[in-house]
């Protein structure tokens, strides 16, 4: 993981290297005095460095996340309910997928085995069994006769033809616009009313929203912001092998205590319903207070809300503007991230007294040494990644500037040449804007990545912890770790092959479209032969 020994900051932002102080963990049994101490420590007036709000699994892996880098950040965890976990342990009967790799590898570090179950009836228990949600129904009813099982199979051919199209066209580079309601693309598609229904659904609980509230572009951008649709198609309709750990009834209620052992227990605070949260700047830098429903206040430099957003109305935010410095206009909008190389007449970046990476979170920048005499990097660019060529050229500028900025070595002001690969990316990947503010929303039912995934809770806790440490403590923190939180999303995008394109577009509907139609051609030429055929007689008799 720490292959990259650059981790020295040159222009680092808030940072407060010398506020370290080393954490010990306690022991749980102490934790209500520890909290109480600490609290007593702390008062009215102490200065946390990061509060995090939900002990759910974005809340908890967020500080697992912290709380392992020993880097003496001074953070609590608040919950108002009596127990961790949030609604990962409410209900049974969780899976997850092996393609989840944050979920697959956090399990592996916990030391929880996992079981795989591949049918329903393997965890349905005797009494009452569970029901299948999706297209696919359990084989072997007896009752149905042939035709009942031709229609099933159908439905099931052509509901995984169309998830294979969905995962093709929403795991492209750029996503085509189309302005086509969704509800009418699936209309189009779907031949059965078996198998729209259950993308109805599907598009509701991955996207939130109806399909006739969406158009196509509009719902493959938001599925695109999920770890993987198919990974939800898979889950609903228990397609492959599901995971859950061994011997617990499905129950994750394990993760969350081991969890819990390696945050430690004095670090959070339960039954504390945080209801306000209020940024104010003090001493020319922002602090956010956060107030629970008795009153009682803390102070933190930056607050992650890993909460979801059912929960987050009823957090009262102020001010009540917008959190960003700069709000997208739309609710689709796209910010774009630049990826550049830039390659210096000079040697070493160490020759010149520069020793690290460039983290400069005020203005969008992250690069780092990554060769002789070369520097990349990525620039977040509030643009909005429209490619054409005054955009690029803009954004080049743009690079340059800011790099010349913090340079004062001549060689180094003056690159030799700029490689630059712009890419779209959707606003609500809450990248850009996270940057320079004090509020990071962890949880993925916030932000909307990978809707009701463990492993996407995961991926939210992590990235939110990455961006607080970027804050905080910016030298605790390696490139790769940066590059990776930046690039949790792409890694499931994969490139199809315009064979698979054409298999993809192939469907029942359209196959049955087309063949109504050729038998409506021939029906109407064969009335048509008859009625001439008639005619013919009929005036042959005639004569
Ligand atoms: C019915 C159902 C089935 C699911 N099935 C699966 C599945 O099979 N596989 C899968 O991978 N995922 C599944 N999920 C999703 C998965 O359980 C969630 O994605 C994950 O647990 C969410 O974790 P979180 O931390 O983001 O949010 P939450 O678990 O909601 O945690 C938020 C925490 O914040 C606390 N909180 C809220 N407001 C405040 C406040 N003001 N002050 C203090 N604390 C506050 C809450 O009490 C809660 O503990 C399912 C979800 C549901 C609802």
């Amino acid at each position: 993981m720490d292959s990259h020994p650059t981790t020295s900051v040159v222009c680092a932002s808030k940072s407060s290297a010398g506020e370290q102080q080393q954490h010990h963990p306690q022991t749980s049994s102490s934790h209500r005095n520890a909290n109480e101490t600490e609290d007593d420590e702390e008062g009215e007036s102490g200065l946390l460095d990061l509060a995090i709000v939900g002990a759910g699994l974005s809340g908890l892996m967020a500080a697992k996340t912290i709380s392992e880098k020993q880097a003496g950040i001074r953070f609590r965890l608040f919950e108002k309910s009596t127990h961790p976990g949030g609604i990962l342990g409410g209900l049974k009967t969780r899976w997850i997928t092996p393609h989840h790799y944050h979920a697959m590898g956090l399990c592996r570090e916990l030391q929880i085995p996992l079981t795989t179950v591949w049918r329903q009836s393997d965890v349905s228990d005797a009494r009452r069994p569970l029901q299948s949600i999706g297209p696919f129904r359990e084989p072997s009813n007896e009752e149905d006769g042939f035709f009942s099982s031709l229609r099933d199979l159908l439905v099931r051919l052509e509901s995984d033809r169309f998830m294979a199209e969905l995962d093709c066209l929403c795991t492209v580079k750029y996503i085509t616009s189309n302005g086509q309601n969704m509800e009418r693309f699936l209309e189009k598609k779907l031949l059965f009313e078996a198998s729209r229904r259950f993308f109805r659904f599907l598009i509701k609980i991955g996207t939130g929203f109806y399909p006739a509230e969406l158009t196509v572009s509009g719902c493959l951008r938001l599925f695109r912001s999920m770890s993987s649709v198919r990974d939800l198609y898979d889950m609903l309709a228990l397609q492959s092998g599901h995971l859950h750990p061994v011997g617990t009834a499905a129950s994750w209620d394990v993760l969350t205590e081991r969890l819990v052992a390696r945050i430690g227990e004095q670090h959070i605070h339960y039954s504390t319903n945080i209801v306000q949260v209020e940024i104010s700047s003090e001493q020319r830098s922002d602090i956010v207070s956060l107030t629970d429903g008795t009153g009682r206040r803390w102070r933190a430099r930056y607050v992650i809300l890993a909460v979801s957003c059912l929960d987050l109305v009823q957090i009262s935010i102020r001010p009540h503007g917008p959190l960003y410095y700069q709000q997208p206009d739309i609710q689709l909008g796209l910010w774009s991230m630049a990826n550049f190389t830039v390659r210096y007449p000079a040697p070493y970046w160490r020759d010149h007294g520069y020793t690290g990476c460039i983290f400069c979170p005020a203005q969008a920048l992250i690069c780092y040494e990554s060769g002789h005499n070369q520097l990349s990097g990525t620039y977040f660019s509030p643009l909005r990644g429209v490619l054409n060529d005054t955009e690029r050229a803009l954004i080049r500028d743009t690079i340059l500037r800011l790099l010349r900025t913090n340079f004062t070595c001549r060689t180094m002001q003056k690159p030799l040449d700029l490689s630059l690969e712009v890419h779209p990316i959707p606003f609500y990947f809450d990248v850009f804007p996270t940057f320079e503010r004090c509020v990071i929303f962890a949880s993925t039912n916030v932000s909307c990545w990978y809707r009701g995934f463990i492993n996407g809770s995961i991926q939210g806790g992590i990235r939110a912890a990455i961006l607080a440490l970027l804050e905080i403590r910016p030298q605790t923190i390696t490139f790769r770790e940066v590059t990776d939180m930046q690039c949790m999303h792409f890694k499931y995008f994969r490139r199809r092959s315009a064979y698979e394109r054409a298999w993809y577009a192939v469907n029942l509907a359209s196959v049955c479209r087309a063949v109504m139609g050729a038998g409506a051609l021939l029906l109407t030429y064969g009335v048509y032969c008859a009625l001439v055929k008639a005619d013919i007689c009929s005036w042959w008799s005639n004569r």
